[in-house]
């Protein structure tokens, strides 16, 4: 267990700095708050959610996926299924729900008011990435260990996948520019900076597209896919209209906004 947090504590650590760097050195927009008192609150609020999570879940999703393992619980355990193909599916059903469960925090009222805090920041890069409310982080676990309970994944899967969904939203939260090419290319396997962007905009037709968050095939399926915003990435207007005043940047003030 204690590996598997230095697993994910350690490449969190690692994209993070690698975006930080990447994104000072090639920008995409200018930032219009300064970037220390952005990254102090969006870490301050992501340490907290953590926490909090860590002390509300009753397990670790990978614990549940081994004791799903030891006592047969969950689809993948009963099928005779080759482990390379339980694994793949396991990955790809984990990612699907996260795009689902975004969707949902986008549609249903109650949940939109507390995800509404992740969508309030004016700007946009790698520390948005990690900028969830507790509530929402506390239910994400809730979700995750009961969809785990009922596919039964491999405990590698579920490592796999929140490495890879910690490593991508730093990524693609990131404000850096991507050669238009690389972009492109890089579009057909993962969802990357400008394409997320474009779910950041105060437009919400723009914010109600581009839910995925490692692959960027759902969007493609489920038709909620937009490739570019409608006033181009540097004229675009990041944040949520009734959210600009920078009160709301203040940790204190951002913790309230579900209930504002
Ligand atoms: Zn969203």
């Amino acid at each position: 267990m204690s590996t598997e947090l230095a697993i994910r504590v350690g490449s969190f650590l690692f994209m993070l700095v690698i975006m930080g760097t990447v994104e000072t050195l090639w920008p995409r927009r200018v930032l219009d708050a300064p970037k220390k008192q952005r990254w102090f609150t969006n870490i301050s609020v992501s340490v907290l959610s953590s926490l909090i999570a860590r002390v509300l879940a009753p397990v670790a999703p990978v614990a549940a996926a081994i004791y799903c393992v030891e006592n047969g619980v969950g689809l993948l355990n009963f099928l005779p299924i080759q482990p390379w193909l339980a694994f793949l599916t396991s990955v790809l059903f984990l990612d699907m729900l996260i795009y689902w469960q975004h969707v949902l925090f986008h549609k249903i009222p109650s949940l939109w008011l507390i995800h509404r805090m992740h969508h309030a920041d004016t700007n946009i890069d790698a520390s948005t990435g990690i900028r969830f409310h507790p509530i929402e982080i506390g239910m994400s676990i809730f979700i995750k260990l009961a969809a785990i309970l009922i596919l039964g994944p491999p405990p590698e899967a579920v490592i796999t996948f929140e490495v890879l969904l910690n490593g991508c939203a730093l990524f693609n939260h990131a404000n850096v520019k991507l050669p238009l090419k690389l972009d492109k290319g890089l579009r057909l396997l993962m969802v990357t900076p400008d394409m997320h962007r474009v779910h950041h905009s105060t437009d919400m037709r723009e914010a109600n597209m581009n839910y995925g968050f490692n692959f960027p095939w759902w969007d493609r399926i489920f038709n909620t896919y937009k490739s570019q915003p409608d006033k181009g990435h540097t004229d675009m207007q990041i944040g949520l209209k009734i959210f600009r005043d920078s009160k709301f940047s203040n940790l204190g003030r951002m913790l309230t906004i579900p209930f504002i």
